[in-house]
């Protein structure tokens, strides 16, 4: 994940470059069931209005919980399917709550209606995620259903309204492109403090819509789009995190435009963004899934390192005899071609592993989703 916000704070206020910092372990995002009400068209875990077999009961979540808290995991973000289709969730999230866990719910919104925001605010929810593909009918036809996007608009009112930090989940491709302007304006109307932007990944459903994905050129505008947004906050005194996911040549392109915009600070820029370092899958961020599979992040879900039936989370994640979690692990990370000799690969980690291996079967060859020139990665 990149936080553009955080580096718009250091041009308008720079702070020490002080030492990495190391998270104690891994956050995890826990996707506790894989029913949806919806299927949506980017959906990575090819979810549908049905039980799936086999899913984690509530004491063996109770069990795993013991588990990361005592591997000093910081963030349990509970995800799906959606989550608040899972009869215990509220059980869940208040175990997850009291064992001191930062609890996120990340939800399509459709179901948080005013009796459903009030369990969820009871909650105390840190923050809640909820998704919108573009304004209306665009965010209807990607999600599948007319009317989605006036229930999960007012969904987040409602949540804002009860005090939850909310936030806006959108996942760019061709067909929403044209939305992202109008949806950053309701954002501002809506005083949403945050937005996250997806890049699109090649995996689950995304994989098999890959011709749709944005092109190159349509992620820098977008990307141009989120950094001049931004800084009009930050100018603005406005407090709002915009951040992004699934492609960490986010933080290179970041630095090009500050070397253009605020040449001054282009240097500290950079600093911080070295410290940051790029993709952490496979280390800061892990993933459990609904049947208790443990895999490097969302985007792998088809290879298991382990499951948490038969191992404890913290024994499967430190396990390096696995080549990939040996790969992910390993610092420098070990990868070819053109992020072998980009001059930034130590802003961005060489990117999202899932992408080269889906495409070559390589896991450590160039990552193809990033769209930054070649003399944007030697200079
Ligand atoms: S070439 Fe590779 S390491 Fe360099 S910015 Fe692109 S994805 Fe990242």
């Amino acid at each position: 994940m990149f936080r553009i916000s955080q580096y718009m704070q250091e041009i308008a206020q720079p702070s020490p470059i002080g030492p990495a910092r190391k998270p104690p372990g891994p956050m995890v995002i826990w996707n506790l069931i894989r029913r949806c009400n919806l299927t949506c068209k980017h959906c990575y875990s090819i979810s549908a209005d049905t039980d799936f077999k086999g899913e984690l009961s509530t004491q063996e979540v109770f069990a795993v919980m013991d588990d990361l808290k005592a591997f000093r995991v910081p963030a349990l973000i509970l995800s799906g399917g959606e989550p608040l289709l899972r009869p215990d969730i509220f059980e869940i999230a208040a175990r997850s709550k009291a064992m001191g866990f930062y609890t996120a719910l990340s939800s399509n919104g459709t179901l948080i209606d005013e009796d459903m925001c009030r369990r969820v605010a009871s909650a105390d929810f840190d923050y809640v995620g909820i998704s919108l593909d573009g304004i209306a009918a665009t965010h209807d036809k990607f999600r599948r259903l007319e009317g989605a996007f006036d229930r999960s608009l007012a969904a987040l009112r409602r949540c804002r309204d009860a005090g939850l930090k909310v936030g806006v989940r959108f996942t760019l491709t061709q067909d929403n492109f044209h939305d992202l302007p109008k949806l950053l304006e309701l954002c501002e109307q809506e005083e949403i403090p945050r937005f996250y932007f997806s890049h699109l990944n090649y995996a689950g459903r995304g994989n098999k819509n890959r011709k749709d994905d944005a092109h190159h050129l349509m992620t820098r505008q977008a990307m141009d789009l989120l950094f001049d947004t931004c800084w009009s906050h930050q100018e603005r005194g406005l407090v709002r995190d915009y951040t992004t996911g699934n492609n960490d040549a986010d933080g290179v392109y970041m630095l090009h435009w500050a070397r253009r915009r605020f040449p001054a600070q282009a240097a500290h820029i950079e600093a911080k963004l070295r410290q940051w370092g790029g993709n952490s899958s496979g280390v800061n961020v892990a993933n459990i899934d609904n049947l208790g599979k443990v895999h490097p992040d969302t985007m792998w879900w088809h290879y298991d390192l382990g499951n948490v039936r038969q191992r404890p989370f913290s024994e499967i994640w430190r396990d390096t005899s696995d080549p990939l979690m040996a790969g992910l692990k390993a610092t420098p990370r070990k990868v070819g071609g053109r992020c072998g000799t980009c001059t930034h690969f130590a802003i961005c980690g060489g990117n999202t592993r899932v992408r080269a291996q889906q495409t070559t079967g390589d896991a450590w060859a160039e990552d193809p989703g990033c769209y930054l020139s070649d003399e944007e990665i030697a200079a």
